[in-house]
């Protein structure tokens, strides 16, 4: 198809995760020859996945050779596959309006490309399928990033069953870690749940949870300062949290603190093989601020998740579960998804996004 008879595309997918991608591959088949800007580092968080097991029918497949399964699965279908950034939409009125990031055009690898490119740098669409995912908040350490998908995993679903028999930690203090620590004490030999304070945000029922579990040990008030390892995780070294946050004396290990049990737990250093990040996550949505409806913390708010919030409905479609406040621009995945997060999960999302925009074309 030629650029020049391309003016305003049936469906632009913002996302080359599971989800952008599972949405490529369902809208391509329906010959509505979607065109996907990825980002310029395509895959989302599975690329960063060493091993996936979960995912149904690919009972072991690595992370990066599962996108590289949906990408060729879209491209062979006639995706048009673009990795670049797209920097600004305009949802204001119909043909929706793309911006992409020119400078990187010259990155794009995928042959199909050429047919679409040509140094433009603004898309029209009649629909749109957002699938930028969400991005772990990490703790920033250089040791950390090094051995991320070594050892260092943000995920105990995706993960656990690697350190069967071994023990490990968890960093956090929400929901979300006390999560990861019970999943991972149903594999591992010892959990330690490393929180900087001396009481959790997460909920009672989960901080019972924890507290019953004989696995699970929480170590109070400390910090992880180094993730220690040449190839893999081997262990922490942690940082006791000098000042105690609300007064408290409590130590790691629950005793009263002296100054010399203080002294005690810097520095000190605790074997592990695997240690689980697990505090907050940050979806990838700065470019749609004020374009459509998110919640407080950034994530898309579509139709079916409007309905459970009890919010006004006007500007949403029972037709279209997944379309968002915009009429014919859809949300998908760890985007809208704050709690499932996997990638079968996301992209089973992105097959229902896929559907809805399908059909609301025909309706339009
Ligand atoms: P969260 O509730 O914001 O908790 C993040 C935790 O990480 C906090 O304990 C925080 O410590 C800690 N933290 C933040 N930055 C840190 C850093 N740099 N170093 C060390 N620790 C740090 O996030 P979440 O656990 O991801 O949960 C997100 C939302 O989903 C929450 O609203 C949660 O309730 C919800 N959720 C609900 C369920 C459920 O209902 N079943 C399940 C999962 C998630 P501080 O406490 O000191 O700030």
């Amino acid at each position: 198809m030629e650029t020049s008879r391309q003016t305003i595309e049936n469906v632009i997918i913002i996302g080359g995760g599971p989800a952008g991608l599972a949405s490529a591959i369902y809208t391509a088949r329906a010959k509505l020859d979607p065109l996907v800007f990825t980002g310029t580092l395509p895959g989302g968080q599975l690329m960063v996945t060493t091993d996936v097991e979960n995912f149904p029918g690919s009972p072991r497949v690595s992370g990066a050779g599962l996108m590289k399964q949906f990408r060729d699965q879209a491209i062979h279908f006639g995706a048009r596959i673009v990795d670049t950034d797209v920097k600004r939409v305009d949802f204001s009125k119909q043909p929706l309006e793309v911006y992409i990031n020119k400078s990187q055009n010259s990155k794009v690898k995928t042959s199909s490309f050429t047919k679409v490119s040509e140094d433009k740098q603004n898309y029209k669409s009649k629909s749109v399928i957002i699938a930028t995912g969400a991005m772990p908040l990490g703790l920033d350490l250089e040791s950390e990033k090094r051995l991320r998908g070594r050892g260092v995993s943000m995920c105990a679903v995706c993960d656990g069953f690697f350190f069967r028999d071994k023990p490990v930690a968890v960093v956090g203090g929400g929901d979300v870690a006390l999560e990861e620590a019970l999943t991972l004490s149903r594999f591992a030999t010892k959990v330690y749940v490393i929180h900087r304070r001396d009481a959790f945000r997460a909920s009672k029922i989960m901080q019972e949870r924890v507290s019953q579990n004989p696995k699970i040990k929480v170590l109070w008030n400390m910090a992880v300062e180094e993730v220690l390892g040449k190839e893999k995780v081997e262990g922490v070294r942690l940082k006791k949290i000098a000042k105690l946050l609300n007064g408290s004396t409590r130590l790691p290990d629950g005793q009263v603190a002296n100054n010399t049990t203080i002294k005690q737990f810097n520095n000190s250093i605790l074997p592990i093989s695997g240690l689980f990040i697990a505090i907050g996550r940050k979806p990838s949505t700065d470019i749609f601020k004020g374009q459509v409806n998110m919640d407080e913390r950034g994530y898309i708010i579509t139709t079916i998740r409007a309905g459970l919030m009890g919010l006004d409905m006007s500007k949403y479609n029972h037709e279209h579960l997944f379309m968002t406040s915009v009429g014919g621009v859809f949300a998908t995945g760890d985007c809208v998804d704050y709690l499932y997060r996997q990638a079968s999960t996301a992209s089973g999302m992105g097959v229902a996004a896929a559907l809805d925009a399908e059909r609301w074309l025909e309706g339009i």
